[in-house]
């Protein structure tokens, strides 16, 4: 595709005169003619997302007569000075992630797509990004559209009234709750408040299977509402529901589309490691709107920012059940790779799970690496037969975890893997290897936050073994004394 240097779309037969939209200085921007016939059809597939010529099934002559009536816009896709070339999809900016390819739909030899968010179709220097920017569809609105019995612990009414704020004021605002303090509940009444006014609201996540879990439990507590629930491979792509819930990742197809977004989970991979999606969420918002985040362990750098006052937040720092969070001790257990070597599991860690075996006690033990878990394996298996291991690659994933729910294994080991999202109601976690780099103090945190979880068994054991402490043990067991303090003079915890 080229324009002329009058905004007149080519698909072919290009002008000599026409450019690519990457060339154009200034994309014009006409005023809305608010007398123009618009297509609701499009308004309902445009508005909030940036989407490809090839995605829509209009004509272009009729996607260009509203662009010249202001109801659709064009953004250049790839925009390219001498010193760098960004995407404007996915925010991509790494001179690796660009390449150039001969190029059929603009005629020129050499045009530079991005090879960041290609799965998602090529983004090129003559590839426009179509967003609706004429009025919003409307929807129906409802009065009180939250239908839930439950009620709130006081940790999590707090904060349930500050998320309410936060949406009601467009604001940012960090909720710090501790695992398994109930956090999902804490979003119902800021929720309710912004469908009440008519927001569009979007809870996002980095892990699919969080997306899964939390579809059913919304549609049940907004029954009114039409949800959607969005994640690679889903279907429901196009709907402009009030309420979305999706992968970070699929926020890449939205533009300028919410008034609230939630995003649960801030700290898991891959939205740490990938800054396409912190780009993907930030262009999912509308100018002004509300920001929550929720985290049971904020980075260091947050944590400052919380402390020195520069970011709004509140804790929840107690579970519902109102028992303090176990505490890890820390036991030291030599060169248990060399052990390992030798066919043996250090002392400290084979009695740590005689103990609980013996008692029928059903037990985690976390691993840095596959190959030192396999290779314990094998030793356990010689005394305890039915023990099993895994990993993030294993087929057999779900059906372990479940056998484990249904306690037909006394003892699963796994990697970094199950350290969030699990619960087990009644068990006891350790950690061989804790000194190892991956076990960073928010996945420290994260892992010890797996026991205790039910209200029938508010305790358990969490125990760290070590070739040596490190700097995030000492501060993953700080967090957790220092919630639970918190928790006490508050008068959240009984116990
Ligand atoms: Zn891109
Ligand atoms: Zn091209």
């Amino acid at each position: 595709m080229r324009f002329t240097p009058n905004m007149t779309p080519y698909l072919n037969g290009f002008p000599p005169e026409s450019l690519q939209i990457s060339s154009i200085d200034t994309i014009p921007e006409p005023p809305l003619n608010e007398n123009y016939p618009f297509n609701k059809e499009l308004q309902q597939v445009l508005y909030g997302k940036q989407i490809l010529l090839e995605n829509l099934l209009n004509p272009l002559n009729e996607i260009h007569q509203h662009f010249e009536n202001g109801y659709i816009s064009y953004r250049k896709g790839i925009t390219k000075t001498k010193v760098k070339t960004v995407c404007a999809r996915c925010g991509n900016k790494e001179r690796s992630l660009f390449a150039s390819f001969p190029c059929a739909r603009c005629g020129e030899k050499e045009c530079t797509y991005c090879r960041k968010c290609i799965m998602m179709g090529r983004v090129s220097e003559c590839t426009p990004l179509f967003s609706w920017c004429g009025p919003e569809p409307v929807h129906e609105r409802k009065e009180h559209p939250l239908v839930w019995a439950g009620t709130l612990s006081p940790g999590q009414q707090v904060a349930s009234d500050q998320v309410k704020q936060a949406v009601i004021e467009n604001k940012e605002l960090l909720v710090w709750a501790v695992c398994g303090a109930g956090k999902t509940e804490v979003l119902f009444e800021g929720i309710n408040a912004a469908l009440a006014f008519g927001k569009r609201v979007c809870i996002a996540t980095p892990r699919t299977d969080v997306v899964l879990e939390l579809g059913p439990r919304l549609k049940a507590v907004f029954p009114g509402i039409q949800v959607a629930v969005l994640y690679g491979g889903s279907e429901d792509r196009h709907t402009q529901a009030p309420l979305t819930i999706a992968t970070t990742h699929q926020l890449l197809r939205f533009y300028k589309a919410f008034d609230t977004v939630i995003l649960d989970e801030v700290d898991a991979f891959p939205y740490t490691a990938d800054e396409s999606l912190q780009y993907a969420v930030r262009q999912s918002r509308k100018e002004t709107s509300s920001m929550i985040y929720l985290t049971a362990t904020p980075s260091q750098n947050w944590q400052n920012e919380c402390h020195s006052g520069k970011r709004n937040f509140v804790t929840i720092p107690a579970r519902y059940h109102r028992h303090p969070l176990p505490v890890p001790s820390f036991k030291w257990c030599g060169n248990w790779e060399n052990s390992l070597k030798k066919d043996k599991l250090p002392s400290a860690v084979s009695q740590w799970i005689k103990k609980r075996l013996d008692n029928q006690k059903q037990c985690l033990l976390f691993f840095p690496k596959i190959d030192k878990m396999e290779k314990v394996l094998t030793i356990l298996r010689k005394t305890y037969p039915k023990i099993q291991a895994v990993h993030a690659e294993d087929p057999d994933r779900k059906d372990k975890v479940q056998m484990m729910r249904n306690k037909e294994i006394p003892m699963l080991l796994t990697t970094t893997i199950l350290e969030r999202g699990v619960t087990f109601p009644n068990i006891d976690v350790a950690v061989l290897g804790a000194e190892d780099r991956i076990f960073t103090e928010s996945a420290l945190v994260q892992i010890a936050g797996r026991v205790g979880r039910s209200a029938q068994f508010p305790s358990g054991d969490i125990t760290f073994f070590h070739y040596g402490k490190t700097g995030s043990m000492v501060k993953a067991q700080k967090q957790i004394i220092k919630m639970n303090t918190e928790a006490k003079k508050k008068g959240l915890i009984d116990y």
